[in-house]
């Protein structure tokens, strides 16, 4: 096994979505270490994410930020995958309605599709999180957070289908829930879970803690 290197001071996160960026500082709280955005690096330009899974996504992003800024590089793809709709919105989950990030139309579309289909509309989030250095070593953590579709969005936290979406266990939807249950039991939390022990493995947080002292 490789020995141990010092924890880098910055981590890129690959995504210009201040919702992911937020969440992902939440999550990780490694105290000392900045996180900076795609929005810190005008000058790389934005890769297309044309694979046709999460981690294929996952990567092509954290790739080029990794390869750009010369720094440890997280990037997330994530998505909606609804059973009777055979896993649809999937990688497209974005832009189900055409327009990139178009939320409202979205969900519209989500429930036009559903709407033939019978309760209950089993569904669940998945969320892949790829972690790649500068010199190339290429990691991919998966989380899943199961659920079921209500007919009309509830709530206003969060972003994306969180209005439609009740988690199992849950009785109202992650528009409705808070950020400290979304933290805990979300698709992200689930695989930010497996990113940070592989972190913790491959760092040493020495420094840190005499810092903190
Ligand atoms: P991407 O991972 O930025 O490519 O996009 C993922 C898309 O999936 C978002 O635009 C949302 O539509 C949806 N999505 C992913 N994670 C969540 C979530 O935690 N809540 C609600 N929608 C999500």
């Amino acid at each position: 096994m490789n020995a141990k290197q010092k924890l880098p001071k910055v981590f890129v996160v690959a995504s210009g979505n201040p919702h992911k960026l937020r969440e992902f500082g939440r999550i990780l709280g490694f105290s000392g270490v900045v996180l900076k955005s795609a929005a810190d690096f005008p000058a790389i330009p934005e890769p297309q994410e044309n694979a046709q899974t999460f981690e294929g996504n996952a990567l092509i992003k954290a790739r080029a930020y990794a390869a750009g800024t010369g720094q440890w590089t997280i990037a997330d793809d994530s998505g909606l995958e609804v059973d009777v709709l055979v896993g649809a919105p999937g990688v497209l989950s974005a832009r189900y309605a055409g327009r990139h990030g178009d939320d409202a139309a979205n969900n519209a579309r989500l429930l036009q599709e559903l709407s033939a289909f019978a309760d209950p509309v089993t569904a669940h989030f998945t969320c892949v999180i790829a972690l790649v250095s500068p010199s190339g070593e290429e990691y991919t953590f998966r989380g899943e957070c199961p659920g079921h579709i209500i007919r009309e969005p509830a709530g206003h936290n969060g972003f994306g289908y969180d209005p439609l979406f009740v988690p199992d266990g849950q009785s109202m939807t992650f528009g409705q829930l808070g950020s400290d249950v979304k933290d805990v039991i979300s698709h992200r939390a689930r695989a930010a879970v497996l990113l940070k022990r592989k972190i913790s493995e491959l760092f040493t947080f020495q420094r840190q803690i005499q810092q903190e002292k």
